[in-house]
């Protein structure tokens, strides 16, 4: 639904929305402690800085800060924008869109009163969304065309907060006390980015035993909220991918286990180039268009494009990425 308050344009997205979608809030925390509790104890390394990689026969080494190194039979890079695998397979750093986004989160000790609706809002070159999360925690964004400012924000939560609150303007009193209830240490603020789509068309996802997933593969603009989920189609479809080129691997050589990873991860790739060009592409044609200003754009935004820009995310998220097979 989209609607006009307070001379601003407001998109509402029920969070159980019709036709199946479901948006659903998950924190990033919870996230990561549920896929950790999945593995056996000690499988994962933590603060291990990956400074750099290169190979061994059927290996990769893995050089880390601390001076320790890693043989790796399969490397997978899910380092981030700012990925040293990614680098090490020959792709650019990320480009800066010229956008930056703060984002809080708020804790309540009772019910926020919110709607599961997740509330966008978007005026002349910044965009403000709240999301309910559950009955007593909120997600909210604001994302804006960087300036001089950043710099100084950088430095100071207290800075951030003034700026959204200050650029909001006239807004519904529950939403500015969305923003003033925000904690300082809840609030952060990230240069927006992404790797140009034709990059990924022509770039090496993978090269021998070495791939790049998540961000450090398509890092992308928030406009359709789909990076980490994308992250999450990477994982699944590796598994898969790998897991059927190791099936059956006892008695297996060297040789042939590192060419079935080779082929594993080639396939790996061929099914994510298209799906993570088509994310990347609609991301930062979205955010374009809803963050430009210019009375042309404006008018089209926000009454002609509006209701296809509220229906998009919607509809990209809809993508079946199969299912894995426990053995
Ligand atoms: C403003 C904003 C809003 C967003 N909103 C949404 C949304 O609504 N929905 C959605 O799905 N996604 C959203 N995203 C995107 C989402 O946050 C990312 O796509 C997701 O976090 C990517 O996960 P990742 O594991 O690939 O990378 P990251 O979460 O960046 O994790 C990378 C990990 O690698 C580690 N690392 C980095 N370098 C090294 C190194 N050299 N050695 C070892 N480890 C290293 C880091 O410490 C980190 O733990 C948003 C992003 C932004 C910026």
């Amino acid at each position: 639904m989209v609607c006009n308050m307070y001379g601003m344009s407001f998109y509402l997205l029920r969070i159980y929305c019709r036709r199946g979608h479901e948006i659903r809030c998950v924190q990033r925390r919870i996230l990561l402690e549920t896929l950790a509790n999945e593995l056996p104890g000690d499988t994962i390394r933590y603060s291990s800085k990956v400074v750099s990689i290169d190979g061994s026969g059927y290996l990769k080494l893995v050089h880390l800060s601390d001076g320790l190194i890693l043989k790796a039979k399969v490397l997978i890079g899910c380092d981030g924008v700012n990925s040293a695998v990614a680098k090490w397979l020959g792709f650019k750093m990320p480009a800066l869109v010229g956008r930056s986004a703060i984002r809080g989160s708020v804790y309540y000790e009772h019910s926020h009163g919110f709607e599961p609706k997740s509330l966008r809002y978007f005026d002349e070159g910044v965009r403000f969304g709240v999301v309910p999360c559950n009955d007593t925690s909120i997600y909210w964004f604001f994302t804006f065309s960087s300036s001089s400012q950043n710099e100084e924000m950088e430095e100071s939560s207290a800075k951030m907060k003034q700026f959204v609150l200050g650029k909001l303007g006239k807004i519904p009193d529950n939403m500015r006390a969305v923003i003033e209830k925000t904690e300082l240490d809840d609030i952060i603020l990230s240069p927006l980015t992404f790797r140009p789509p034709w990059e990924i068309l022509w770039g090496s996802i993978s090269k021998t035993n070495v791939c790049v997933a998540g961000d450090a593969f398509h890092p992308m603009t928030p406009d359709i909220g789909q990076g980490g989920c994308a992250a999450l189609e990477d994982g699944v479809i590796l598994a898969r991918c790998l897991g059927e080129a190791l099936r059956d691997k006892q008695g297996m050589s060297s040789e042939e286990e590192y060419k079935r990873i080779e082929m594993g991860l080639q396939s790996y790739a061929r099914e994510r180039r298209w799906r993570a060009f088509e994310l990347i592409s609609t991301a930062h044609m979205v955010g374009y268009i809803q963050q430009s200003n210019g009375r042309v754009l404006n008018f089209l935004r926000n009454r002609v494009l509006a209701t296809f820009l509220a229906r998009l995310p919607l509809k990209i998220a809809s993508y079946d990425c199969g299912k894995l097979r426990a053995s």
